[in-house]
């Protein structure tokens, strides 16, 4: 509500003096404010009306026939009447005053004293305040509706974080099962496996003279492809290992120099089937590191052996350096068939390959980079690729000198 001369104030009078009310009347019309007014002379008609019809605001005589003005301002306030209620008292006294304002009522005004001025700066304090109070209840309910819309958003997002809880909780163990499955599995699977490679083996060396070059190469056969399951076996079996947290590492001080030209030399005749350069750097002012050399040797044999998989002429080199005292890179590079941009994300992944096609040249399981990468995680070491198709790869290994034992317990290089 506006008391701007240009608003009309719709006020309601409750005397029953009708002298009284026309001396508030003709005060009114000297306030210059613009009002409709209505008069009423009980306590009983003044609330049904206030009860009925909107109003700007109430004058409330303090001595009515049906009721006292205390009690009635009380009654209205009780009923949710919340305009200003203006009491005017005849002689009062203070005390009469308190008692007005502590039952609810906005404003009083001795009879006696009622001038325009009074009036006018009654009405607009009292209907400022008034409409002040009604803006906070406003904001107040629109806090209040806020409030619980952020409660149930916050029930909804405690819901679902629950449920992705118990996802999440299926999906570990799922996963644990699936690594604990195939762990077993590649277990069972290699003991008969290894009978076949044992058998076939001394097939070969016992009929090596008598049996024919067809059941030779068929022999031959049996052979490789038992030695390549086994190689995809050992690899899903390390990988399910790895994932079920069942794999540790055994540290313990290795010379690196000496277990990178050993890996090297068990890799010597492959390159040089293929007539590649086998170069290595080991570039370290100390050699001695601590690490499982096993594991190690799994991860450099890995990038060695794929290295010279994919490369058909040129070279494969390793290099390993110090480039902190207490870090090593190794970088393993060819110049092979390169690896496209988009697929150098992926090829850390299990089973990818970026050739997928059935025919592909190139054999592999499409685990060892991700075995390489998850034991070089272990290692607290990181792997990294630049490549350049057709123009070959490099493989950044880093680790540190000295890997922390899975069950603390530092161990140094001698
Ligand atoms: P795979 O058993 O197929 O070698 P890896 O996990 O070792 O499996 O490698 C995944 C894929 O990454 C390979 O199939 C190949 O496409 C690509 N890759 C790995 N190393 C090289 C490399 N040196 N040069 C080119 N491509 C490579």
């Amino acid at each position: 509500m506006n008391s701007s001369s240009s608003e009309i104030l719709k006020l309601l009078v409750v005397d029953d003096d009708d002298v009284d009310r026309m001396a508030l009347r003709r005060a009114l019309k000297g306030t210059g404010l613009s009002f409709e007014l209505e008069e009423v002379d009980s306590a009983q008609s003044g609330t049904t009306l206030l009860g009925t019809k909107p109003f700007d605001c109430a004058f409330l005589d303090y001595q009515l026939p049906d009721c006292d003005g205390l009690t009635l301002v009380q009654n209205l306030r009780d009923a949710g009447v919340k305009i200003p209620l203006i009491a005017l008292t005849g002689q009062g006294s203070e005390e009469t005053a308190v008692g007005l304002m502590k039952a609810g009522a906005s404003d009083y005004l001795p009879k006696s004293k009622l001038s325009s001025e009074t009036l006018s700066r009654s009405i607009q304090s009292t209907t400022r305040l008034y409409k002040a109070e009604q803006e906070i209840d406003l904001t107040n309910q629109r806090l209040r509706e806020k409030n619980e819309l952020l409660k149930r958003q916050n029930e909804e997002l405690q819901r679902q974080r629950e449920q992705i809880q118990r996802k999440n909780l299926q999906l570990v163990e799922v996963s644990q099962l699936k690594s604990e499955f195939l762990a077993t599995m590649s277990h069972e699977l290699r003991t008969p496996l290894n009978a076949i490679i044992g058998f076939s083996q001394i097939l070969m060396r016992q009929l090596k003279d008598s049996a024919s070059d067809r059941q030779l190469d068929m022999i031959r056969r049996v052979l490789t492809n038992g030695h390549h399951l086994l190689e995809l076996i050992s690899d899903i079996l390390d990988l399910s290992k790895i994932e079920a947290g069942r794999l540790d590492l055994t540290v313990e001080s290795i010379n690196l120099k000496e277990l990178i030209l050993t890996t090297v030399e068990g890799l010597q005749s492959l390159a040089e089937q293929k007539q590649l350069d086998l170069k290595v750097t080991a570039d370290l002012a100390n050699t001695q590191i601590a690490n499982d050399s096993n594991r190690l040797r799994q991860v450099i044999t890995n990038l060695l052996s794929n290295a010279i998989k994919f490369t058909d002429e040129g070279f494969v080199s390793i290099t390993a350096r110090e480039i902190s005292s207490d870090t090593i890179e190794i970088v393993v590079a060819d110049s092979g068939i390169g690896i496209a941009a988009e697929s150098v994300p992926h090829i850390f992944n299990a089973f990818h390959q970026v050739d997928q096609s059935i025919s592909r040249k190139h054999q592999g399981t499409g685990l060892g980079l991700s075995i390489t990468h998850l034991l070089l995680e272990m290692m607290q070491g990181h792997i990294s690729v630049k490549s350049q198709v057709d123009q070959g790869s490099q493989f950044y290994v880093q680790i540190p000198r000295c890997v922390q034992p899975p069950h603390g317990g530092a161990i140094a290089p001698k």
